[in-house]
């Protein structure tokens, strides 16, 4: 039989054996993807674990700052 696997949020430690709520996100230079759990997409090589929106949020931030810096202008204000 399958030994009961434990997931760890990579934010905030928080460790669940069946997270169904949680989000896994695959990552690399070009791309990030946010994927809904699924055992299959969470034991997926590379694959990170999320305890819920806000954790998966924390880590796309990290992701945008390392990625997209500097920062292109602000175009999106009209005047
Ligand atoms: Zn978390």
């Amino acid at each position: 039989m399958a030994s009961i696997q434990e997931f760890r949020c990579e934010v905030c430690g928080t460790v669940a054996s069946n997270p169904t709520h949680w989000y896994v996100i695959q990552c690399g230079d070009r791309a990030l993807t946010v994927l809904k759990w699924d055992s299959e997409t969470a034991n997926a090589e590379g694959a990170r674990h999320y305890c819920g929106e806000a954790h998966a949020q924390v880590y796309i931030s990290r992701w945008f700052d390392s990625v997209c810096s500097p920062a292109k202008p602000d175009f999106t204000r009209s005047s």
